[in-house]
């Protein structure tokens, strides 16, 4: 019987899943601190989630900015804002998303260029690339997010059905 330790660092030939897209990974933990009693919503508690309608909605400071950009996955821990504890839906206050913007607006745009088209009875929609498909485990029927974090900028958080 074997007892190696688990190593929790990603050893370098870990296999590849899709090479364009991992290759280039890395994590980037923001470590930086700020004061949480600078949150415009501390201490907001149970107000009306957009999401799924309940009254359950509260403040949060433990909330986690996580997306993939082209090859490199962003991670900022220890955010504020609201949370709901009934579906997840989170809001992040304008302390967070300033955070957000500052460790994302920089990254090279690489990124997938997508067409805006019209996807029946006048509405518009986006296409996911073949690649985020492949590499994302996106289902029909999923249900995600999108937080618009400028007028230019917006980001898809999926939200897993494995609860
Ligand atoms: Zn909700």
């Amino acid at each position: 019987m074997k007892t190696r330790k688990e190593k929790t660092e990603m050893p370098e030939n870990i296999p590849v899943i899709t090479q364009e897209m991992m290759e280039k990974t890395a994590i980037e933990i923001a470590k930086r601190r700020y004061d949480r009693k600078q949150s415009p919503v501390k201490g907001v508690k149970d107000i009306n989630c957009p999401s799924c309608g309940n009254s359950t909605m509260s403040y949060a400071d433990d909330l986690t900015f996580d997306v993939t950009l082209t090859g490199e996955r962003i991670v900022i821990p220890n955010l504020t804002g609201l949370k709901c504890s009934k579906c997840g839906e989170v809001a992040f206050d304008a302390h967070s998303t300033k955070l957000i913007e500052n460790y994302t607006a920089d990254k090279p745009t690489g990124g997938y260029e997508l067409n805006v088209s019209t996807v029946g009875g006048g509405k518009l929609g986006m296409y996911f690339p073949r690649d985020v498909l492949r590499v994302m485990k996106i289902s029909k029927n999923d249900k995600a997010i999108l937080t618009p974090l400028s007028k230019r900028k917006m980001v898809i958080e999926l939200l897993n059905s494995t609860a």
